[in-house]
């Protein structure tokens, strides 16, 4: 069996910036994996190399056993025509910092606009399934609302119902809590730990060390573009090897 997510040797370089120096990460299907890392050691560009948004300069990613951005013809990679590669792209759900919902939509139309307009789903049958995700979410009582008229933390979850729409293979978690006032956290990460205990495949690069622990299955610490120590959340959080790893963590957490 495939696995959901193959990276081999995956290089991104801005400039003279190597960003990613060599990554090599593998996510079998059901399985949450955390991304840890100081700010501006490559999470965010690895994720988006995951999903072609980035084209790595190097390696590859295998997404539900297809290589992302390239089709194999006779024994050569060929670039894939871009419909194609957005079909691909929407076996990812992608989930940000800042929730990038649809101002002048309400909350059910920007669940229902992914699956209308990329996949042809029909109205009722969108807005039915998004109904079923809103209240996955704790947010079915809101569907008719704006998200100006929401807190971060619900825009937050919409956003997730959002990408769940889509029936994505794998979801990608960049840093969803981060812009949120403290006392919205818990509700978004309540969400995620929902996906978790019901087998969503997830990647997320979070700052909650707590998270991180009570629900990974395995745990990632990623420094200076290089994957320095990876493994259960018990052993690399509480007993990391690599003295750079320990000196990152004794600064986060609590
Ligand atoms: P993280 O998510 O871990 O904070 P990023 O992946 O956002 O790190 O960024 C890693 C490094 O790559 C940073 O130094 C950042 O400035 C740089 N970088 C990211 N995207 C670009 C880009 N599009 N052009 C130039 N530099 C970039
Ligand atoms: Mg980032």
């Amino acid at each position: 069996m495939s696995l959901a997510v193959k990276a081999v040797g995956v290089r991104k370089s801005f400039g003279q910036h190597e960003v990613l120096k060599g990554l090599d990460v593998e996510v079998n299907y059901g399985e949450v994996l955390c991304i840890l890392g100081p700010s501006g050691s490559g999470k965010s560009t690895f994720l988006r190399c995951i999903n072609h948004l980035e084209v790595p300069d190097g390696g590859y990613v295998w997404v539900d056993g297809s290589i992302m951005g390239y089709d194999l013809k006779a024994g050569m990679l060929q670039e894939l025509p871009i419909r194609r590669l957005r079909a691909q792209q929407s076996q990812l759900g992608m989930v940000f910092q800042h929730f990038n919902l649809f101002g002048h939509r309400t909350v059910l139309g920007n669940v229902i606009e992914g699956p209308m307009i990329v996949k042809g789903v029909r109205r009722a049958k969108a807005e039915a399934r998004a109904m079923e995700l809103l209240d996955q979410v704790g947010m079915a009582g809101r569907a008719a609302s704006y998200p100006s008229q929401l807190s971060g933390g619900q825009k937050q979850r919409v956003a997730i119902a959002r990408a769940l729409a889509m029936e994505p293979r794998v979801m990608l978690f960049d840093e969803p809590t981060s812009a949120l006032d403290p006392e919205l956290v818990g509700e978004v990460l309540e969400v995620m730990r929902g996906l978790a205990a019901t087998g969503t495949t997830m990647i997320v690069v979070t700052h909650e060390i707590g998270f991180a622990r009570e629900v990974a299955d395995r745990v990632l610490v990623m420094i200076d573009g290089e994957i320095r120590e990876t493994g259960a959340p018990a052993q690399v959080l509480s007993n990391p090897h690599d003295p750079r790893v320990r000196s990152f963590l004794g600064r986060v957490l609590p």
